[in-house]
């Protein structure tokens, strides 16, 4: 999903893709753009490359949130940062007189939190449990690129859903080491990530204080 800005009230979704598994193996997906009848910011722009014109002749909300609606259904959803997807699908329901979206669903957001509490910090920065930083941890980060547009990051979703399912299982063991998910061995502080020459360094965060550096 991709919106306006951050305020679940007051932004707007101006992209959905859906994509439904079902048990037994069938497989279903809903895709839109949808005109937020607002300029979109430019920084927005900047990360989805979706412009004003892109949008001008999408469906408005009013249009599509009931189908939306349909296809949502009453089923588990997923996603990453899950809070937020359901607090402007749900905004958007009551806006168009629709049934609410239950809050209960798998965050795959708080999963990675539970099990990586010292998730190293990565060269790009930002959140260190961002999808993208999660699938080069996995070691898919050549997998999907285009990460930001809807379609991608459900891709990138359902990737990292199955790696933190198969490792929380202890079905995979990961290439990761333990410093790089929990912290440096010596404090217990974060690490930083430098890759450089084609060897990667973690870095105690408490550094100079303490001076803990780990070639992984
Ligand atoms: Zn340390």
């Amino acid at each position: 999903m991709e919106t306006t800005g951050l305020d679940g009230d007051r932004d707007r979704i101006i992209e959905v893709f859906l994509l439904s598994l079902s048990k037994k193996g069938d497989v279903a997906e809903y895709e839109t753009l949808i005109n937020p009848e607002r300029p979109i910011p430019a920084k927005i722009t900047e990360i989805t490359g979706l412009t004003d014109s892109d949008l001008a002749n999408a469906p408005t909300e009013k249009e599509v949130a009931e189908a939306i609606r349909e296809f949502v259904g009453f089923g588990t959803p997923v996603a990453h940062n899950l809070p937020f997807d359901l607090r402007f699908l749900n905004a958007m329901f009551r806006r168009n007189n629709l049934v609410e979206v239950s809050r209960a669903g798998i965050d795959t957001l708080a999963i990675s939190r539970a099990l990586f509490p010292k998730l190293c910090i990565y060269p790009e920065g930002g959140g260190s449990h961002r999808l993208s930083n999660l699938m080069y941890h996995f070691g898919l980060e050549n997998s999907y690129a285009n990460a930001h547009r809807a379609r991608d990051d459900v891709m990138l979703l359902i990737e990292v859903f199955r790696h933190l399912q198969e490792y929380s299982s202890g079905q995979a063991q990961m290439r990761f080491p333990e410093p790089m998910t929990h912290g440096c061995p010596t404090c217990g502080s974060a690490m930083y990530l430098t890759r450089t020459d084609g060897q990667s360094v973690l870095t105690c965060q408490k550094q100079p204080s303490c001076t803990v550096k780990l070639v992984v």
